[in-house]
């Protein structure tokens, strides 16, 4: 799944977004609330707050592999 906002994309594994065990921590870490989790436990990215990213890499930690967060304003560069 991927979701962009005007500075920030946020892509995140399918797979892994539907791990409710994985959404669940991706909710808990994020500081202004990228991620959220859908009733039935999978991923759900928040489209009103990509671009308050502050960029701490706090999801990359929790999720290994499954995040991608790419700088819209720096040509798709990647976090
Ligand atoms: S880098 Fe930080 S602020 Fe940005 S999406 Fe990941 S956890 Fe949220």
């Amino acid at each position: 799944m991927r979701l962009d906002g005007t500075f920030i994309g946020v892509e995140v594994d399918d797979a892994r977004a539907a791990d409710a065990q994985v959404a669940a921590k991706l909710t808990e870490v994020c500081p202004v609330d990228i991620y959220a989790q859908r009733p039935d436990g999978t991923l759900e990215l928040v489209q009103g707050n990509l671009d308050e990213c502050v960029l701490c890499r706090l999801c990359l930690d929790a999720a290994p592999g499954a995040v991608r967060v790419l700088k819209l304003y720096d040509d798709g560069a990647e976090l």
